[in-house]
């Protein structure tokens, strides 16, 4: 990390630059209000940060060692001098912000009317991002895997009623990302785009998303450590994109025995990345819980713990869903859902970041 002086030039800045890819890293250059501070971004051991500190408008020049640090909050108050979190805009929302976020939608998309029903149902309810899968991760080869599955051209058809549906009711919209050959393809539709929980360590898929300059919901794997979760985001971050949410979706439960719930909800990830980080943190209750009898339980709690929205599987007939129909919630219990947790983030926004002062 090269921290520049007050004053330093254009030029120096340019000739710290060239050093650093002369030594075949990159250079994530932040310009904050008070300084420019320097992120390097690949093997640090190849340069010498002796030889950095004594280049001319160099203040300081130190390794970081930790997996992750252009994310860090310690790195974006060198640069703007205060403790600022991110806020991600995707059209006229921000996630990040004080206002709660929600995204929901169905699982899979399955046909036109499926989607365009549900998409008007969300957005009645108060949803402000609609989210539908394409191509899905599934366990078995045998069920449905969504319509992306089929081929390009019914990936395509699914993807522009996606688009469509965002047009028509005013919401952006998100899909799933699973391999890298589906990066540009989706990125012509969709307003933000998701990395699921399976994809999380997957570098190239996360550079490639990183490449294309839109935002990333960027969900943790479910055997993954907070560390790692965060670390494997930085993947997207080296390459100049730091619009990412990131989304607690659960991990897997421990023990012998029936643990009741798809996954474990690990909401102490919440306010633990909101230290770490400047980056939004959500929730997806409905993969962590996998029943939708906890879905609003757990919103509430996501909420209270001061996430900045939520992700919500939604279904006007959830029993008929192709896919997690055991988890889906209606429009109404959505509606029920978002106007109960607009009214707890209110209560606890004035508390938010009461703990993270060091
Ligand atoms: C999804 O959001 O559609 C999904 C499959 O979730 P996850 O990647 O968290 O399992
Ligand atoms: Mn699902």
């Amino acid at each position: 990390m090269i921290i520049m002086k007050k004053d330093a030039t254009p030029e120096q800045i340019k000739y710290v630059v060239s050093e650093i890819k002369k030594h075949g890293l990159r250079a994530d250059i932040s310009r904050g209000e008070f300084r420019t501070v320097i992120g390097l971004v690949g093997d640090e051991s190849k340069i010498s940060f002796a030889h950095l500190a004594t280049l001319p408008g160099v203040k300081d020049a130190r390794m970081v060692e930790t997996p992750y640090k252009l994310i860090s909050r310690e790195y974006s108050e060198l640069f703007e001098g205060k403790d600022e979190s991110r806020i991600v805009k995707v059209g006229d929302i921000e996630i990040g912000g004080d206002e709660p976020v929600f995204i929901a939608g169905p699982c899979a998309i399955e046909s036109k009317t499926q989607l365009f029903r549900i998409a008007e149902e969300v957005k009645r309810a108060g949803a402000h991002i609609l989210r539908g899968g394409i191509f899905k991760p599934r366990s078995s080869v045998h069920s449905f895997q969504g319509l992306g599955a089929l081929g390009i051209e019914e990936a395509r058809e699914a993807l522009s009623w996606l688009h469509e549906a965002g047009q028509r009711f005013g919401m952006p919209v998100i899909t799933e990302v699973r391999g890298e050959f589906q990066v540009d393809l989706i990125a012509e539709y969709v307003d933000i785009l998701q990395i699921g929980a399976r994809n999380m360590y997957d570098q190239d898929l996360l550079s490639r998303v990183g490449n294309k300059g839109k935002p990333v919901l960027f969900k943790r794997h479910f055997g993954a450590s907070i560390e790692e979760f965060l670390s494997f985001s930085e993947y997207i971050v080296a390459e100049g994109n730091k619009d990412i949410i990131l989304c607690e979706r659960g991990i897997v439960p421990v023990g012998k025995g029936n643990s009741y719930t798809r996954y474990t909800l690990d909401l102490t990830s919440v306010p633990v990345v909101q230290r770490e980080t400047y980056l939004p943190i959500i929730v997806d209750p409905s993969h962590a819980a996998g029943r939708r009898d906890l879905i609003f339980d757990m919103s509430c709690a996501a909420i209270a713990i001061g996430a900045s929205g939520l992700v919500i599987e939604v279904h006007y007939n959830p029993t008929e869903a192709l896919v997690d129909a055991q988890q889906m919630i209606t429009p109404n219990e959505l509606k029920e859902i978002i106007n109960t947790c607009k009214k707890i983030s209110k209560m606890v926004t004035p508390y938010k970041k009461r703990g993270r002062v060091t």
